[in-house]
């Protein structure tokens, strides 16, 4: 079929494949080019679909020569509705890894679900033994409670007070006020339930006790702080207090692996556009400048740069990995520059709909955006007939 973009509010509910396929070949491309990292060589990524966590399985596998297993929640094809994206950048990313001699297989499925979990331990313990890094880079909407079958639904609120700021509809390129009413005590505890550091424990915890976690292992887990004119939304917001409860169990993790002279870290990474980020009021916005302001510096970063920088200057380096006072790894240091925090504030004060397009990288964010689905990639012919029924070897 031929595939087109199709929206419903700010997701894409089409994804084309060969479109995806180029994205993830440009990001293996990427790590291909620099140095080779002397890293992990049996990864788990949970979250390896889209964003973060594909990047950073394709930095272990291409990078570090990792054989990797990735954990996700994608949909195949069915009738005439296209995969999800991350079905096709797992398709994409296992046959290259194939093709390198790379081992690659994936789980799809609710990673915060006793049986996925069971069901990765026992692919560890029948192919590999014993794994030595797992990245933890859920990003998700709903969490059913393994234990108690609570759901809970994470929200993107404001704590005490409303919060009033300016946000960018990026499809109409309009600018305007937006307020968000303040969360409740139950919001806030649901959002601590998604988004923070429980799942992570559980499946450390899981992982150790069966005993596949191998000698010095490492874990990260990916958070954000972000600019003061978010942070009334986003880190002193709810997903603040779970990105709290998600460093706070870091270290508690940090104390754990002592056992196996393992180690825990969280990552502050940097805003980029992705399906989770893009639904965040006023940070499209955000990113839209601070795009704008790192590509006149020169330091503009994809996901694939700041996950090669993660692993090759922060976690195998061979010596201690560098961290903040509160033990953070930061590689949002660039975004969080002060010459660029300065000049992204005084253009936010300015930005309106009529100097978007001069003040911010608009054009950059959509399109960025129109890429994590396949589109408007550089050497795909988005006329041709395309096969949307595509295989995910491990999982066929
Ligand atoms: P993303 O939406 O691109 O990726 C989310 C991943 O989680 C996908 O692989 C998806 O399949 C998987 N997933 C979601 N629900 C699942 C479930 N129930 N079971 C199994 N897999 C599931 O998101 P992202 O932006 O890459 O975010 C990853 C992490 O990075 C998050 O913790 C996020 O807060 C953090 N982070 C993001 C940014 C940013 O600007 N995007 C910045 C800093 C930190």
């Amino acid at each position: 079929m031929i595939i087109k973009p199709k929206f419903r509010g700010f997701i894409c509910t089409t994804a084309h494949p060969k479109g995806c396929a180029q994205q993830v070949r440009n990001q293996i491309d990427y790590v291909k080019s620099q140095p080779a990292i002397n890293g992990p060589k049996k990864v788990l990524v949970i979250g390896a679909s889209t964003g973060y966590g594909l990047a950073s399985r394709i930095t272990a596998a291409f990078g570090a020569g990792a054989d990797t297993i990735g954990v996700f929640f994608e949909r195949p094809s069915s009738g005439n509705r296209t995969a999800t994206a991350g079905w096709y950048n797992t398709a994409a990313f296992e046959e290259a890894a194939r093709e390198a001699g790379l081992f690659a297989k994936s789980i799809n499925g609710d990673a915060f679900s006793n049986e996925i979990k069971q069901q990765t331990i026992e692919m560890i313990k029948r192919e590999w033994g014993k794994v030595d890094l797992v990245v933890y880079s859920l990003a998700a909407p709903k969490r059913v409670h393994p234990e108690t079958g609570e759901v809970f639904s994470s929200v993107l609120k404001p704590i005490g007070q409303t919060f009033s700021n300016k946000t960018v509809d990026f499809h109409t390129e309009e600018v305007s006020h937006i307020s968000i009413e303040p969360a409740t005590e139950e919001e806030i505890r649901h959002t601590i339930a998604v988004m923070g550091g429980e799942d992570w424990k559980m499946w450390i915890d899981a992982l150790q006790e069966a005993d596949v976690l191998n000698e010095g292992a490492k874990t990260v887990a990916y958070s954000y702080i972000g600019p003061v004119v978010t942070h009334p939304v986003y880190r002193e917001g709810t997903v603040g207090r779970a990105k709290n409860h998600l460093e706070a169990t870091a270290h508690e993790l940090d104390k754990q692996l002592k056992e196996i002279g393992g180690e825990a870290y969280v990552s502050v990474n940097k805003a980029l556009v992705t399906q989770s980020s893009s639904a965040i009021p006023v940070v499209p916005l955000y990113i839209s400048l601070l795009y704008k302001v790192m590509k006149e510096k020169g330091l503009h970063e994809g996901c694939i740069e700041q996950m090669y920088r993660l692993f090759n200057e922060r976690l195998y380096t061979g010596g201690e990995v560098q961290v903040d006072e509160e033990g953070r790894i930061r590689i949002d240091d660039w975004e969080m520059r002060e010459d660029v925090q300065a000049e992204v504030s005084a253009r936010w004060s300015k930005v309106d709909s009529d100097n978007l397009k001069e003040l911010s990288d608009i054009e950059g964010y959509r399109r960025d955006f129109f890429q994590l689905f396949g589109f408007e990639t550089d050497g795909v012919d988005y006329e041709a007939d395309t096969e949307a029924n595509v295989t995910i070897q491990s999982l066929a």
